[in-house]
């Protein structure tokens, strides 16, 4: 089935509050739609949501690499998502991009084979259950969001620290005394610890029953985290330390995480994804799905990722609860769960967009 015709959507939607991690603070949720129509009239959706932070891609040079990618793939068949993944690898550049068009082409694919995506990618389950995260903010709104969070259904809630190793402390044991010990805290330091503010910090929360701890360390300082993992009664799982497998395979090989964060922003495509997903799962650890600033469209692929795989073992979907307004009119959440939805592919159509949102930016066709 042939591409006739590759379409690309910019948005700018703000988020219902301002959200701080260790990184900065963001107050709107920017990115692109991408819409792959084939000569048989399907339709396939993919985001990109770049990040300079993390990704060390922005909106201009994600909108550069998006027109190469379409100029790139239209008139091409969809026959082989090796070849097509092959491909968009080659011509490189940014990576929530890249990610954007993968996703369009598995959705395709899976709308080909007449199944959802889900099911394609593994069918390990039907819905799975998300955490929420809670920015860096006051010890007082942090208790009050995780009170209202936990009320709302939410069993799981992800905090974010990594400012003030001391400050951090006294956040968690609120949220503890809060909330009781039924509910999961997981917490993501973003890299903002130094090696010895992390052995302060897990020392002083370890009788908090903290379930994991993301990204203590810089990105880079393997054998710090490392070195902190071996004395670590917390798991440490890695986020922006692992892009893609090659990544995962290093980490592993230095014994540097107990968990890995999987983005298929970072991965930049849905086979990489599941290369680290793999890796992971011959390594015997536990991986995490989580998100970048996506709106529904690239959650909606972060739950199909997650419910093909057992793998995946933690789910951090949210981004898309925190924007002011929805890309896409269907429902994906029953309090805590996330599910995919069971037509084929990503499983919503066009009729589903809010365009009113959406500015064309790009549109190439080839008949
Ligand atoms: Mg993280």
């Amino acid at each position: 089935m042939k591409i006739k015709k590759i379409s690309v959507y910019s948005f700018n939607v703000k988020l219902r509050s301002p959200f701080r991690i260790a990184l900065g603070t963001s107050i709107t949720s920017s990115g692109y739609l991408v819409r792959i129509e084939t000569k048989g009239g399907l339709i396939g959706f993919g985001e990109a949501s770049p990040s300079s932070k993390i990704l060390g891609d922005d909106m201009k040079s994600c909108l550069e690499t998006l027109r190469s990618l379409a100029n790139e793939l239209v008139g091409s068949d969809i026959k082989s998502m090796e070849e097509l993944e092959r491909r968009i690898a080659k011509v490189g550049g940014s990576p929530s991009a890249r990610c954007a068009i993968s996703m369009a082409l598995w959705d395709l694919w899976a709308r080909i084979h007449n199944e959802p995506l889900y099911v394609l990618l593994g069918g390990a389950r039907d819905r799975v259950e998300t955490d929420y995260t809670i920015g860096i903010k006051g010890i007082k709104e942090t208790v009050e969001e995780a009170l209202s969070l936990v009320k709302m259904g939410f069993r799981t809630l992800k905090i974010k620290v990594g400012e003030d190793p001391k400050k951090d402390v006294e956040r968690l044991k609120a949220v503890r005394d809060a909330v009781g010990d039924k509910v999961n805290i997981r917490i993501d330091a973003n890299q903002g610890w130094t090696y010895e503010e992390a052995l302060w910090v897990i020392n002083q929360i370890k009788d908090l029953d903290i379930q994991l701890i993301e990204q203590p360390l810089p990105a880079n300082d393997l054998r710090g985290l490392a070195k902190l993992k071996a004395r670590s009664e917390i798991p440490i799982m890695l986020d922006e330390s692992v892009h893609n497998a090659y990544d995962a395979l290093i980490a592993l090989k230095l014994n540097a995480c107990d968990v890995i964060n999987i983005k298929l922003m970072k991965a930049a495509s849905i086979r990489e994804a599941l290369k680290i997903a793999y890796i992971a799962e011959a390594a015997e650890i536990p991986t995490m799905i989580g998100c970048m600033a996506e709106l529904q469209v690239g959650i909606l692929a972060g739950i199909n990722f997650a419910c093909g795989l057992n793998v995946v073992k933690y789910v951090d979907l949210d981004a898309d609860l925190m924007a002011e307004q929805r890309l896409v009119s269907v429902n994906t959440i029953e309090i805590p769960y996330r599910f995919p939805l069971r037509s084929p592919g990503l499983g919503f159509e066009d009729k589903d967009i809010n365009y009113d949102l959406l500015s064309k930016e790009v549109e190439v066709t080839k008949d």
